[in-house]
């Protein structure tokens, strides 16, 4: 099995950082990884056929036009078994609180720690561990 997993977050720069962390997982074949910008370009991935094997998702809270927990609300409706963990840039106990009612796996606070990010999702998905 591969995890297929999509990050969303409105800075670009984070592309090039998940890119690097995962650089591992995904020459083993065993994470591919999309990207999206915005809420509305999330669900755009999310809706196309070819990407119905997303299983995971990486989500910033705080995003322009759709945030983070809005996005969260509509994939719990349209992709109710999409394990979600959110990203905040900072410790934003009222967001947190709500998305953890929505039933997130957990929260990273930014600047993230990859280590501590990659620990959690191979908890998860123990074929990461290593
Ligand atoms: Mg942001």
């Amino acid at each position: 099995m591969r995890i297929h997993t999509l990050i969303v977050d409105d800075e670009v720069d984070v592309e090039t950082l998940f890119r690097l962390s995962f650089k591992k997982w995904v020459k083993a074949n065993l994470v591919k990884i999309s990207f999206a910008t915005s809420g509305i370009d999330a669900l755009g991935i999310l809706r196309m056929d070819s990407n119905e094997d997303i299983i995971l998702i990486l989500t910033d809270i705080n995003m322009p036009e759709m945030d983070g927990i809005e996005l969260l609300k509509i994939v719990r409706g349209e992709f109710p078994d999409i394990d979600v963990f959110m990203i905040s840039a900072y410790n934003d106990e009222n967001h947190i609180n709500e998305a953890t009612d929505l039933g997130i796996k957990g929260y990273f606070t930014k600047p993230i720690e990859f280590d501590k990010l990659k620990h959690e999702i191979s908890i998860l998905y123990p074929m990461l561990a290593s």
